[in-house]
Protein backbone atom coordinates (compact mmCIF):
# COMPACT_ATOMS: atom_id res chain seq x y z
CA UNK A 1 0.00 0.00 0.00
CA UNK A 2 1.22 3.22 -0.65
CA UNK A 3 0.23 6.76 0.73
CA UNK A 4 1.17 9.97 0.40
CA UNK A 5 0.15 13.59 0.51
CA UNK A 6 -2.08 15.25 -2.63
CA UNK A 7 0.23 18.12 -4.00
CA UNK A 8 -1.42 21.60 -5.27
CA UNK A 9 0.12 23.64 -7.93
CA UNK A 10 -0.81 27.07 -7.63
CA UNK A 11 -0.21 27.78 -11.40
CA UNK A 12 -3.29 25.43 -11.81
CA UNK A 13 -5.81 26.32 -8.93
CA UNK A 14 -5.48 30.39 -9.26
CA UNK A 15 -7.04 30.08 -12.44
CA UNK A 16 -9.95 28.03 -11.19
CA UNK A 17 -10.27 30.18 -7.98
CA UNK A 18 -10.04 33.19 -10.37
CA UNK A 19 -12.93 32.14 -12.87
CA UNK A 20 -15.45 29.24 -11.15
CA UNK A 21 -14.90 30.55 -7.32
CA UNK A 22 -18.20 31.92 -7.31
CA UNK A 23 -20.77 31.47 -10.13
CA UNK A 24 -21.81 34.58 -10.19
CA UNK A 25 -19.11 37.32 -10.88
CA UNK A 26 -20.46 40.28 -9.29
CA UNK A 27 -20.47 39.37 -5.73
CA UNK A 28 -16.20 40.25 -5.48
CA UNK A 29 -17.71 43.57 -4.09
CA UNK A 30 -19.86 41.65 -1.24
CA UNK A 31 -16.70 39.93 -0.24
CA UNK A 32 -14.05 42.89 -0.27
CA UNK A 33 -16.63 45.33 1.38
CA UNK A 34 -16.95 42.23 4.12
CA UNK A 35 -13.22 42.25 4.14
CA UNK A 36 -13.30 46.44 4.64
CA UNK A 37 -16.32 45.86 7.39
CA UNK A 38 -14.31 42.84 9.15
CA UNK A 39 -11.05 45.32 9.24
CA UNK A 40 -12.86 48.35 10.85
CA UNK A 41 -14.95 46.05 13.12
CA UNK A 42 -11.19 44.17 14.31
CA UNK A 43 -9.55 47.48 15.00
CA UNK A 44 -13.16 48.39 17.25
CA UNK A 45 -13.00 45.71 19.12
CA UNK A 46 -9.36 46.35 19.27
CA UNK A 47 -9.42 49.95 20.94
CA UNK A 48 -12.90 48.42 22.95
CA UNK A 49 -10.25 45.69 24.88
CA UNK A 50 -7.35 48.47 24.79
CA UNK A 51 -4.98 46.67 23.19
CA UNK A 52 -5.24 49.23 20.39
CA UNK A 53 -4.82 52.96 21.10
CA UNK A 54 -6.41 54.44 18.74
CA UNK A 55 -8.91 57.12 18.00
CA UNK A 56 -11.49 54.61 16.62
CA UNK A 57 -13.96 57.76 15.51
CA UNK A 58 -16.72 57.14 12.68
CA UNK A 59 -14.62 55.52 10.54
CA UNK A 60 -16.91 54.68 7.03
CA UNK A 61 -15.72 52.40 4.10
CA UNK A 62 -15.43 54.25 0.12
CA UNK A 63 -16.18 52.86 -3.01
CA UNK A 64 -15.03 55.04 -5.67
CA UNK A 65 -15.50 54.75 -9.47
CA UNK A 66 -12.31 55.96 -11.98
CA UNK A 67 -14.18 55.47 -15.05
CA UNK A 68 -11.26 56.42 -17.10
CA UNK A 69 -8.68 54.76 -15.35
CA UNK A 70 -10.80 51.80 -15.46
CA UNK A 71 -10.25 51.32 -11.97
CA UNK A 72 -12.76 50.25 -8.83
CA UNK A 73 -11.41 51.89 -5.03
CA UNK A 74 -12.65 50.48 -2.20
CA UNK A 75 -11.34 51.97 1.07
CA UNK A 76 -11.56 51.50 4.20
CA UNK A 77 -10.11 52.68 7.86
CA UNK A 78 -9.56 49.53 9.38
CA UNK A 79 -6.50 47.72 11.59
CA UNK A 80 -4.33 47.82 8.14
CA UNK A 81 -1.62 44.90 7.32
CA UNK A 82 2.11 45.36 7.70
CA UNK A 83 4.25 43.84 5.16
CA UNK A 84 4.31 40.69 7.34
CA UNK A 85 0.38 40.27 7.43
CA UNK A 86 0.22 41.15 3.38
CA UNK A 87 2.33 38.05 3.37
CA UNK A 88 0.65 35.78 5.39
CA UNK A 89 -3.25 36.61 4.70
CA UNK A 90 -2.88 37.60 1.27
CA UNK A 91 0.01 35.62 -0.71
CA UNK A 92 -1.20 32.31 1.42
CA UNK A 93 -4.42 31.60 -0.33
CA UNK A 94 -7.06 30.11 2.34
CA UNK A 95 -5.79 31.30 5.05
CA UNK A 96 -7.92 33.05 6.84
CA UNK A 97 -6.82 36.40 9.25
CA UNK A 98 -11.15 36.26 10.28
CA UNK A 99 -11.27 33.26 11.25
CA UNK A 100 -7.35 33.67 13.41
CA UNK A 101 -9.02 36.92 14.70
CA UNK A 102 -11.96 35.03 16.42
CA UNK A 103 -10.14 32.18 17.63
CA UNK A 104 -7.27 34.54 19.29
CA UNK A 105 -10.12 36.84 21.05
CA UNK A 106 -12.62 33.98 21.06
CA UNK A 107 -13.79 35.22 24.58
CA UNK A 108 -14.60 38.30 23.35
CA UNK A 109 -14.86 38.98 20.19
CA UNK A 110 -17.35 36.21 19.64
CA UNK A 111 -20.08 38.83 18.79
CA UNK A 112 -18.19 41.33 17.26
CA UNK A 113 -19.60 40.79 13.77
CA UNK A 114 -16.73 39.50 12.10
CA UNK A 115 -17.57 37.86 8.79
CA UNK A 116 -14.63 36.08 7.25
CA UNK A 117 -14.16 32.59 7.23
CA UNK A 118 -12.54 30.48 4.44
CA UNK A 119 -9.55 32.96 3.58
CA UNK A 120 -10.97 33.07 -0.51
CA UNK A 121 -12.68 36.02 -0.27
CA UNK A 122 -10.21 38.28 -1.44
CA UNK A 123 -9.38 36.56 -4.40
CA UNK A 124 -12.89 36.96 -5.73
CA UNK A 125 -11.65 40.43 -6.96
CA UNK A 126 -9.45 38.54 -10.25
CA UNK A 127 -12.75 37.67 -11.71
CA UNK A 128 -13.59 41.04 -12.71
CA UNK A 129 -10.17 42.68 -12.47
CA UNK A 130 -6.91 42.00 -14.61
CA UNK A 131 -4.83 43.49 -11.88
CA UNK A 132 -5.25 44.22 -8.11
CA UNK A 133 -3.34 46.77 -6.11
CA UNK A 134 -3.49 46.51 -2.63
CA UNK A 135 -2.29 50.07 -0.80
CA UNK A 136 -2.44 49.59 3.09
CA UNK A 137 -1.40 50.98 6.51
CA UNK A 138 -1.54 49.05 9.58
CA UNK A 139 -2.52 50.73 12.85
CA UNK A 140 0.16 49.36 14.99
CA UNK A 141 2.33 53.03 14.86
CA UNK A 142 5.74 51.84 13.59
CA UNK A 143 4.93 49.62 10.79
CA UNK A 144 5.56 51.45 7.49
CA UNK A 145 2.61 50.91 4.49
CA UNK A 146 3.06 48.67 1.73
CA UNK A 147 1.82 48.08 -1.70
CA UNK A 148 0.69 44.98 -2.98
CA UNK A 149 0.35 43.97 -6.67
CA UNK A 150 -0.89 40.93 -8.33
CA UNK A 151 -1.53 40.72 -12.47
CA UNK A 152 -3.21 37.44 -11.51
CA UNK A 153 -0.42 35.27 -12.41
CA UNK A 154 0.83 34.25 -9.21
CA UNK A 155 3.42 36.47 -8.85
CA UNK A 156 3.35 39.46 -6.78
CA UNK A 157 5.00 42.50 -6.10
CA UNK A 158 5.42 44.26 -2.75
CA UNK A 159 7.26 47.51 -1.84
CA UNK A 160 7.29 50.26 0.69
CA UNK A 161 4.14 52.70 -0.19
CA UNK A 162 3.52 56.12 1.31
CA UNK A 163 -0.06 56.37 3.05
CA UNK A 164 -0.60 58.30 6.12
CA UNK A 165 -3.80 57.33 7.25
CA UNK A 166 -4.41 53.52 8.71
CA UNK A 167 -6.42 51.15 6.60
CA UNK A 168 -6.37 49.70 3.88
CA UNK A 169 -7.07 50.70 -0.19
CA UNK A 170 -7.60 48.20 -2.79
CA UNK A 171 -7.95 48.71 -6.45
CA UNK A 172 -9.31 47.26 -9.19
CA UNK A 173 -7.96 47.43 -12.36
CA UNK A 174 -11.32 46.05 -14.33
CA UNK A 175 -11.05 43.36 -16.95
CA UNK A 176 -12.57 43.97 -20.87
CA UNK A 177 -14.96 41.59 -20.11
CA UNK A 178 -16.63 43.37 -16.45
CA UNK A 179 -16.61 46.67 -17.49
CA UNK A 180 -20.32 46.57 -16.07
CA UNK A 181 -18.51 47.11 -12.81
CA UNK A 182 -17.49 50.67 -13.96
CA UNK A 183 -20.88 51.93 -14.40
CA UNK A 184 -21.99 53.63 -11.26
CA UNK A 185 -25.74 52.43 -11.05
CA UNK A 186 -23.98 48.55 -11.16
CA UNK A 187 -22.00 49.57 -8.44
CA UNK A 188 -25.11 50.76 -6.38
CA UNK A 189 -27.39 48.08 -7.38
CA UNK A 190 -24.74 46.40 -5.54
CA UNK A 191 -24.46 48.01 -2.89
CA UNK A 192 -27.65 48.32 -1.96
CA UNK A 193 -28.59 44.77 -2.56
CA UNK A 194 -25.27 42.99 -0.43
CA UNK A 195 -23.90 45.89 1.96
CA UNK A 196 -27.43 47.93 2.80
CA UNK A 197 -27.50 46.56 6.08
CA UNK A 198 -23.48 46.46 7.51
CA UNK A 199 -22.83 48.18 10.02
CA UNK A 200 -19.84 50.34 8.74
CA UNK A 201 -21.48 53.18 6.70
CA UNK A 202 -20.50 53.04 3.18
CA UNK A 203 -19.62 56.15 1.08
CA UNK A 204 -20.81 55.91 -2.92
CA UNK A 205 -20.60 59.23 -5.31
CA UNK A 206 -21.67 62.01 -2.50
CA UNK A 207 -24.42 59.44 -0.70
CA UNK A 208 -24.05 56.88 1.90
CA UNK A 209 -25.51 53.35 1.65
P1 LIG B 1 -11.41 35.83 5.00
O1 LIG B 1 -12.30 34.65 4.81
O2 LIG B 1 -10.51 35.71 6.20
O3 LIG B 1 -12.15 37.14 4.97
P2 LIG B 1 -10.19 36.79 2.55
O4 LIG B 1 -9.57 36.06 1.41
O5 LIG B 1 -11.41 37.57 2.22
O6 LIG B 1 -10.45 35.78 3.72
O7 LIG B 1 -9.09 37.75 3.16
C1 LIG B 1 -7.89 37.17 3.67
C2 LIG B 1 -7.34 37.97 4.80
O8 LIG B 1 -6.69 39.16 4.30
C3 LIG B 1 -8.36 38.53 5.81
O9 LIG B 1 -8.72 37.56 6.76
C4 LIG B 1 -7.58 39.68 6.42
O10 LIG B 1 -6.68 39.22 7.42
C5 LIG B 1 -6.78 40.20 5.25
N1 LIG B 1 -7.50 41.34 4.63
C6 LIG B 1 -8.21 41.32 3.47
N2 LIG B 1 -8.75 42.54 3.22
C7 LIG B 1 -8.36 43.36 4.23
C8 LIG B 1 -8.58 44.74 4.56
N3 LIG B 1 -9.34 45.52 3.79
N4 LIG B 1 -7.99 45.23 5.69
C9 LIG B 1 -7.22 44.44 6.47
N5 LIG B 1 -6.99 43.13 6.23
C10 LIG B 1 -7.53 42.59 5.13
MG1 LIG C 1 -13.17 37.90 3.41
Amino acid sequence: MAKGKINVSVENIFPLIKKFLYSDHEIFLRELISNATDATLKLKHLSTIGEAKVDYGDPKIEVKIDKEGKKLHIIDQGVGMSKEEVEKYINEVAFSGAEEFLEKYKDTAKDSGIIGHFGLGFYSAFMVAEKVEIITKSYVDEESAVHWTCDGSPEFALTEADKKDRGTEIILHIAEDSTEFLEEHRIRELLVKYNKFMPVPIKFGTKEI
